[in-house]
């Protein structure tokens, strides 16, 4: 039984980020934990609704009155069970997700303040690490069948831990040096620290998963071994083709880059400096996209972008700008046009946002401007309007209002065209679909025989929770595919799509 006064009792609190002067300095998450004190006053807010409306706004399907009341009551060790019922990685979501559930929660209902049931999550996942640590938990018995997942990224993850869990042998074949997919070298130190991931592959490869880092499938061992190896393949290799922008006059000069190339780069370096490693030895080429003392240029308003915006200004850069092709959005949610509980179209502040730089709206680059030895010393930008028309973007400048903003480094975080083309698709007779996806039947089959897929592979490049929840399902696919006993969760099916208004 919940509090019935809670949430007349407190308002919505977080806890206070570190102070920006003394973040920019480091590379460590900008939160630092929020105290019990808080965290059980937050969760006392939870109504326990009868229709939970939180749970359609969550692809995971995550118990969230069920676990708010345990933090509330301080059951702590049954908070951890209930969590970890629906969701592999909580300390994953709860850091990073941008909380659906907190916009489906009924207290925001005409404007009001959610539960911060994020936040509760996520102290409820380090709480299972300070309390006896990811304890795994292997299958009792082998079933004799084997699964090969490709790509470790928080999709190919979950399945093989859903997996390895009801009793199969699996492999996770992954291309980098590390495991962990975007969580490793894409999202900075500052939003996830690396030791969340490590702590997270130590219990699932104690659940008898074995990683083969390094292995590009489709190159170093081909889709026909993998199959003959193993009984059933999941293809979880994420939507990493970065949309580009050819057409800009300038697109070639040196300074313009694709916004994952500084970040992976940035990434690698934190990473050889935790380790103690040079900086220079962590890159291939040895030469990190470097913001230091630069006018930086982000084109585009996602987490990328806000990611490039942390990371330059922890490189030292002189200034940046952060350019949206889209208006302004409102503060508040529009319920004209977006109704709760959907996704609202809102102003989103990300920390980063908070540590400096100037975003400018409803913009578009006409050219990278030369400084005469072919590297970028500006961006030349006009207002713009944006309109759909038949399906189509329809972006048009207004006349009189270029201008030129400095730029010694342009970053391209205008999005992702779907999966990469690569070997492995040519070998498995598989093709990429108009949005550049791969296309999953209702049992997450692809058009290869006995190969699945999950992930931002299948949904185009989307969110963790909705990588998980995917991971979720296709692992259940693949156990009943394999004869199996008994059936896994899976919460969605591949034509789910998130709560939205239009
Ligand atoms: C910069 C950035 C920031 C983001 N921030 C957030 C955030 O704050 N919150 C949020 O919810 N989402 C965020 N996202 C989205 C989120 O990271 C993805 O939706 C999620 O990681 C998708 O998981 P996945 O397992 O499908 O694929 P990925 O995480 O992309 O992993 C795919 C893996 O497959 C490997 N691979 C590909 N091909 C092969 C092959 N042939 N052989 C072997 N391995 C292969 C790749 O190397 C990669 O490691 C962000 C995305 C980006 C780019
Ligand atoms: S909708 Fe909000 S108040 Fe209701 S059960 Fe979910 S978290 Fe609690």
């Amino acid at each position: 039984m919940p509090d019935p006064n809670g949430f007349l009792r407190y308002d919505r609190r977080l806890p206070a980020r570190r102070p920006v002067p003394v973040r920019i300095m480091d590379w460590r998450e900008v939160y630092p934990p929020a105290g019990e004190e808080l965290i059980r006053e937050q969760a006392t807010r939870c109504m326990d609704c009868g229709i939970p409306f939180c749970h359609d706004g969550c692809p995971l399907g995550n118990r969230i009155p069920d676990w708010n009341d345990l933090v509330r009551t301080g059951n702590w060790d049954a908070a951890v069970e209930s969590l970890h019922a629906t969701n592999n990685f909580p300390e994953f979501t709860g850091r990073l997700c941008p909380a659906p559930c907190e916009a489906a929660c009924v207290l925001g209902l005409g404007g009001q303040q959610p539960v911060t049931i994020k936040q509760v999550e996520v102290e409820i996942a380090d709480a299972a690490v300070a309390r006896g640590g990811l304890r795994p938990r292997p299958a009792p018995a082998p079933t004799g069948k084997s699964v090969a997942v490709v790509g470790s990224g928080p999709a190919g993850l979950a399945a093989a831990q859903q997996l390895a869990r009801a009793g199969h042998a699996v492999t996770v074949y992954e291309r980098d040096d590390a495991l962990g997919g975007l969580l490793r070298y894409g999202i900075p130190d500052f939003k996830l620290e690396k030791h969340h991931v490590d702590g997270r592959v130590a219990q699932i490869e104690a659940e008898g998963v074995r990683f083969r880092t390094g292995v590009n499938v489709g190159v170093d061992v081909t889709a026909e071994q993998l199959r003959a190896e193993h009984d059933a393949v999941l293809l979880a290799c994420g939507a990493l083709a970065g949309r580009d922008t050819p057409e800009t006059p300038g697109r070639a000069l040196r300074g313009v880059h694709q916004a994952m190339a500084h970040l992976v780069a940035a990434n690698r370096v934190v990473a050889a400096a935790g380790a103690g490693r040079p900086a220079a030895a962590a890159l291939a080429d040895g030469t990190p996209i470097d913001a230091a003392g630069k006018h930086v240029v982000i084109i585009g308003g996602g987490d990328t972008a806000a990611d490039c915006l942390g990371v330059a200004h922890r490189q030292g850069a002189a200034g940046v700008h952060q350019l949206d092709l889209y208006p302004e959005p409102p503060t508040g949610r529009d319920a004209g046009r977006d109704p709760w509980p959907t996704w609202p179209w809102v102003l989103r502040d990300y920390p980063a946002h908070e540590e400096g730089g100037e975003r400018v709206f409803a913009v578009a680059v006409q050219e990278f401007v030369d400084d005469g030895t072919g590297q970028v010393k500006a961006v030349r930008i006009a207002e713009v309007t944006v309109e759909k028309r038949d399906g189509r973007r329809i972006v048009t400048a207004l006349p009189g209002t270029e201008r030129e903003l400095p730029a010694d480094l342009v970053l391209l975080a205008i999005g992702f065209e779907g999966t990469e083309e690569q070997p492995l698709l040519r070998q498995l007779g598989v093709t990429r679909n108009a949005r550049g996806a791969v296309d999953a039947r209702p049992d997450w089959r692809t058009a290869a025989d006995g190969v699945f897929v999950a992930g931002d592979m299948h949904r185009g490049a989307s969110l963790i929770v909705w990588a998980i929840a995917e991971g979720r399902a296709a692992a259940a696919a693949i156990h009943a595919y394999l004869g199996g006993v008994g059936t896994l969760p899976a919460p969605v099916d591949p034509a789910r799509q998130p709560l939205a208004a239009r």
